[in-house]
């Protein structure tokens, strides 16, 4: 039943500086703000933080983001992620309406094309 997964191979040694983007969830809840690093093409390292969170929300999704970066640098695909979030509501949305965790889960999902982003960017430039 349980899959077997491959340990990383040696710690991830972070430089100092990594490229990311930082998307914006409007969420329910309000404003939170999801942002993906990338390492060699990859996502590796997630932030999340509530615009107007309180300080133990705000510690929560601290704690948060760095499960996820664990997850991220043992090779978990960040769909995987993101889908674990699903079904998972809060009290501010309604029923009909995506709950803040699916929102998170939608930003989540750029880090798939986290390369392809770089490089559409730079193209732009290159034209114009
Ligand atoms: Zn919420």
């Amino acid at each position: 039943m349980s899959e077997e997964r491959e340990e990383p191979k040696e710690k991830f040694d972070r430089p100092e500086v990594l490229r990311g983007i930082t998307a914006l969830a409007k969420t329910p809840c309000g404003k939170l703000y999801v942002t993906i690093t990338e390492h060699e093409g990859k996502p590796i390292e997630t932030f999340l933080e509530m615009g107007k969170g309180g300080a133990c929300q705000n510690a929560m999704m601290e704690g948060f983001g760095r499960v996820i970066t664990k997850a991220l640098q043992w090779g978990t695909p960040i769909d995987e992620i993101a889908n674990s979030l699903g079904g998972i509501r809060c009290g501010s949305s309604k029923m009909q309406n995506p709950s803040c965790l699916a929102r998170v889960a939608g930003k989540l999902k750029l880090g798939n094309n986290i390369r392809d982003f770089w490089k559409e960017k730079e193209e732009k430039k290159d034209e114009g």
